[in-house]
């Protein structure tokens, strides 16, 4: 399983998984932090985007993302401020530009985007800006692995490491992964050849018996990540308990801000803890995010579901399975 959804964009789009052996099939991990933002969170986006006083940034794969019936396009559409940033700083410089609004975030991802996310509330805080707020949707990826071997279901024999993840954090933390579960994991980079490698690796650990982690992306990434990066992240997040769309909840799976950083919480600040979602019946990117099933194995793949009238985010999302599987032409519909 490769975790990370820009690895699967990349298999699927050099067709890596095409020139395997049959005996190596490649199956694809929940790593799209778009995908696994609960809808429950979109619909809190888009409660708060539709408000006149709000302006509110997002990355823009998020825009179309479906929410429970519209999605931060529609918002925008309807006169909604919404703008799409390139870096959590350009929202902190809209907040200090435009102090008669209040500015929103939209901080979506992995451990990858948290330092960046986090800074950009130091930052405010330092500014004395009581008008920017982040809306948290962070996940963590080994509790995310932890479900995934844990599940009965489960049929992964090895797994390639996002190299992004591992260059903020190291790859120290799969250590317990690995005892508790005996598996190969390999860190692994983006480029046709990084994945060709960490293929690879992962046979060669299969078919001697070793039960290591190789780090095939040394370039960029060493044992113990980027000490700074964390210490960033301990001092304003916290570990929490966090639902992953299509999956459920996963214990301990997610960061969200420390009490200390509640000024900057645009659930508290907004008063949108409780909304409730319904996804739709037909998706079942849940078993596409667990390797379970594959995009084309979807009723409504291709159907009911498409890149510009998604079901579900795995359909929308730059890095999502489904939307790679539309794009590069693995378009077998089912009957
Ligand atoms: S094709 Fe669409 S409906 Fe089916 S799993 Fe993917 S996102 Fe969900």
């Amino acid at each position: 399983m490769e975790i990370c959804g820009g690895q699967t964009h990349a298999i699927v789009r050099y067709g890596l998984d095409q020139l395997l052996p049959r005996e190596i099939e490649l199956v694809h991990g929940p790593g799209c932090p778009v995908c696994v933002t609960p809808l429950e969170l979109i619909d809190k986006a888009l409660a708060i985007a539709s408000r006149p006083d709000v302006i509110f940034c997002s990355y823009g794969d998020m825009l179309r993302v479906p929410g429970t019936g519209r999605d931060l396009f529609s918002v925008k559409a309807a006169g909604g401020d919404v703008r799409v940033v390139y870096s959590p700083l350009d929202a902190v410089d809209l907040a200090r530009l435009n102090p008669d609004k209040q500015v929103v975030f939209f901080a979506i991802g992995f451990e990858t985007t948290a330092p960046a996310n986090i800074m950009s509330v130091l930052q405010a805080r330092a500014l004395g800006l009581k008008n920017y707020s982040i809306l948290v949707s962070h996940v963590r990826v080994p509790p995310a692995m932890n479900a995934i071997l844990a599940d009965p279901s489960c049929r992964v024999q090895g797994f390639l490491l996002a190299g992004h993840v591992c260059t903020v954090m190291g790859y120290h933390e799969y250590q317990p992964l690995l005892e508790k579960f005996r598996i190969p994991m390999v860190v692994t980079g983006f480029e046709p050849l990084d994945l060709a490698r960490g293929i690879l690796e992962t046979i060669r650990l299969l078919e001697s018996g070793k039960v290591e982690i190789v780090n095939a992306y040394s370039r960029a990434v060493d044992l113990e990540g980027n000490p700074q990066a964390q210490q960033v992240i301990m001092k304003v997040f916290e570990e929490c308990d966090r639902k992953w769309r299509g999956i459920g909840v996963i214990p301990l799976s997610g960061w969200r801000l420390k009490p200390e950083y509640d000024e900057f919480n645009a659930e508290i600040r907004f008063e949108v803890e409780d909304i409730e979602a319904q996804e739709s019946p037909m998706c079942i990117a849940g078993q596409v995010l667990q390797g379970l099933r594959k995009p084309n194995d979807c009723p409504a793949f291709g159907r009911e579901c498409l890149p510009d009238r998604p079901l579900g985010a795995t359909m929308v999302s730059s890095e999502g399975a489904c939307a790679a599987y539309y794009r590069y032409g693995r378009v077998t519909i089912p009957e």
